[in-house]
């Protein structure tokens, strides 16, 4: 899987030191009696961010979420939103409008009233109304359906009213909690390119959580990933992807090849380790955290960094390791190789088929050598 990202108007606001978070979270923590959903966070969001929260089941997504809406109380810390400090204020004066995992659009009404509803208890004149639920239900491309009910809809439409219902309040934050969760695979990622369009032509900041880590790379501008009510790592989904900053996260984003070994050598750029798992070959890493000698570490490397081939690379006493191809998995533009080394280990690469599926040269049992450069072995501490 490739890492996509989307760019910003502005270049990259985390990199600007005059630019301002416009959420910023301070160590915020959530304990329910004694059980700790949030732990410490601090987060910055910037302006116009798409920033996806990211991470398994029950690690805290939901919550942190609800703490931004005003839904649910913080144990401690602080979350500002444009500079003012949230405390104290009710979900309905904060700038901030949430989508939720269940739809939760009101029965009885069709899609039109249940667009209204939230103009109409601000009070608002009716034409204003009327010209507010047109103007989103054009933009999520639902103003066809303005007569029907919830139930005359698909699932990716009852998506698009609830979308539109949070946005027709024109929040300065949408706050989406895995807003596609319901939709079959097809029809989400349609959704999501949309979604990301949407949001690009109002220019709000998003805020989306997602436990679908495809989704998060392809949408977002950049990515928190959670474990355990803390934030491991925040990044633009190629930093994530590129260079994660723990096993944790290496796993969790994509397929990894993962290797553990001892630091043999170690210089200002680069680092040798030796594995047993990888035939003790000399593993070059190019890295930027520091490991000692002898220090216990491991090795991620992308499987679509690893070159196969049938040859051995010239001149090469390091990063190469040779196998048996055990098995080939077709996925039409890319085929993923499983290749088995002498000591049983599985090593994967990831290799675009640029010939026909009758010519591919490399076939199953084949002796092969699989080698990588040293920028593309991550060095793991944690
Ligand atoms: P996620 O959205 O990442 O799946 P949640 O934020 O919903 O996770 O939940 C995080 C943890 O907090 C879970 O262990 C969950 O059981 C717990 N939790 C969530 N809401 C409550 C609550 N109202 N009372 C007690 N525990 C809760
Ligand atoms: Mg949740």
């Amino acid at each position: 899987m490739a890492a996509k990202s989307r760019h910003l108007n502005k270049i990259e606001p985390w990199h600007d030191p005059e630019e301002r978070p416009y959420v910023y979270i301070e160590n915020l923590t959530k304990d329910y009696d004694g059980s700790i959903a949030v732990d410490e966070v601090t987060l910055s969001v910037y302006r116009g961010e798409l920033f996806s929260l990211l991470g398994r089941s029950g690690c805290g997504k939901s919550t942190l979420l609800r703490m931004l809406a005003g839904f649910e109380i913080p144990s401690s810390g602080r979350i500002y939103i444009d500079g003012i400090d949230m405390s104290g204020i009710p979900p309905h004066r904060r700038p901030v409008s949430m989508v939720f995992q269940s739809y939760a659009l009101f029965p009885h009404m069709n899609v039109e009233q249940n667009v209204a509803f939230g103009l109409k208890q601000e009070k608002l004149p009716k034409s204003q109304i009327n010209e507010r639920v047109n103007d989103v239900l054009e933009l999520v491309q639902m103003l066809d359906f303005k007569k029907r009910k919830p139930h005359q809809l698909s699932g990716g439409q009852r998506q698009r009213i609830a979308l539109a219902r949070s946005l027709v309040k024109r929040p300065k934050l949408l706050l989406l909690d895995e807003p596609l969760a319901a939709l079959d695979k097809k029809l989400r990622e349609k959704t999501q390119l949309e979604l990301v369009n949407i949001q690009e032509e109002v220019g709000i900041t998003f805020i989306m959580v997602s436990h679908d880590q495809e989704e998060a790379m392809t949408m977002a501008s950049r990515i928190g990933i959670m474990a355990d009510g803390r934030i491991i790592q925040v990044g633009t989904p190629t930093e994530i992807y590129e260079y994660p900053n723990s096993k944790y996260v290496s796993n969790f984003v994509g397929t990894i090849n993962m290797f553990e070994g001892v630091v043999m050598e170690e210089e200002e750029n680069y680092a040798v380790v030796r594995s047993s798992v990888l035939d003790e070959i000399n593993i070059m890493v190019e890295h930027s955290t520091s490991a000692a000698i002898g220090a216990h570490v491991s090795i991620a490397i992308r499987p679509e960094k690893v070159v196969i081939s049938k040859r051995p690379p010239k001149d090469r006493n390091y990063n190469c390791v040779k196998g048996i191809v055990q098995d080939i998995v077709y996925l039409g533009d890319v085929s993923i190789y499983h290749v088995e080394l002498a000591n049983g280990r599985i090593v994967y690469s990831t290799a675009t088929n640029l010939f026909r599926i009758a010519e591919r040269p490399i076939q199953w049992d084949d002796e092969v050598y699989l080698y990588w450069l040293p920028e593309n072995s991550i060095l793991l501490t944690a």
